[in-house]
């Protein structure tokens, strides 16, 4: 055990370049094991956020520069108004879907991709695994999900989509071996346009190097939205020690680092949830 004090960076905004959505905080259809929410008892939530929400954050935002919309959840696509939310904020800028893919089947992409011809900005998308092997990744997520994730990367590249795919480490495989064996993959499976991003799961407390400020930390550039209001980031989205303000017309520009998953970020060093 290390005898040095933890002193939690402050993030301060740089600009807000970035709004994730979070389009319901619990439900999903899938409820991976390795996911940071936590997640009822029950399987019937309707935790959705309001489209009117939504259109006041854009209406708040209107001379910030923004560069992305992130669509999250717990699953965003379960948001029984998705496609009206993904049209609203196509007109403001990119959308990035961030997903389990499991509703991404063919039909529903090319139904996307007439969504994105319809105007000038695009839609990204970001999918997630933990392992190349399809036995370690689905024991961490669910039975299929790197089948179906696999086929999504496919299917997306096929349209043309560019997509994020992320890796949360948490088998600490050095990054050499993922990024050989998923271009190995992309290569057999014919799949474009896929960037890996990988990011580390949780540190241990006595790593030496926690207090170490991150140069690039997903609330240096961006806050979250949920139903309840503003959020320093989507993992501390609800929580009280993540909160910036009821709504983006008055909410805080820094933030005391001093969470377990700010440790995380801080020794990623790189964004946890930002594309690119
Ligand atoms: S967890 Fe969120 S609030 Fe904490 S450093 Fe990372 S991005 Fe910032």
């Amino acid at each position: 055990m290390s005898n040095s004090i933890y002193a939690a960076p402050v993030y301060k905004l740089e600009e807000l370049n970035n709004i994730f959505i979070e389009l319901t905080a619990k439900n999903c259809n899938q409820r991976c094991p390795s996911c940071y929410i936590d997640f009822p008892m029950s399987k019937n939530v309707k935790d959705f956020i309001a489209v009117d929400k939504i259109k006041e954050a854009l209406n708040d935002t209107m001379y910030e520069n923004l560069y992305c919309i992130y669509l999250t959840g717990a699953e965003p696509m379960t948001h029984p108004d998705f496609n009206t939310i993904l049209r609203l904020c196509l007109k403001r800028c990119n959308v990035c879907i961030c997903t389990n893919a499991s509703f991404l089947n063919e039909k529903k992409i090319r139904f996307l991709k007439k969504v994105e011809d319809e105007g000038s900005t695009q839609i990204f998308f970001k999918l997630s695994l933990t392992h190349y092997n399809e036995i370690e990744s689905d024991k961490m997520r669910y039975r299929g999900n790197y089948r179906q994730t696999i086929y999504a990367l496919k299917i997306l590249s096929r349209y043309n989509f560019t997509t994020v795919l992320s890796i949360q480490n948490c088998y600490n495989l050095s990054e050499k071996e993922i990024m050989e064996s998923f271009n190995k993959i992309f290569k057999e499976q014919e799949i474009y346009n896929t960037d890996v991003q990988i990011t580390v799961s949780h540190p241990s407390f006595d790593d030496k190097n926690l207090s170490m400020p991150s140069k690039k930390t997903d609330c240096m550039y961006g806050r979250t939205l949920s139903q309840n209001g503003i959020y320093s980031c989507p993992f501390l989205a609800n929580d009280y020690r993540g909160r910036s303000g009821s709504s983006f017309k008055d909410f805080s520009k820094t933030v005391n680092a001093e969470t377990d998953f700010c440790a995380t970020c801080s020794k990623n060093n790189n964004y946890m949830f930002t594309i690119g």
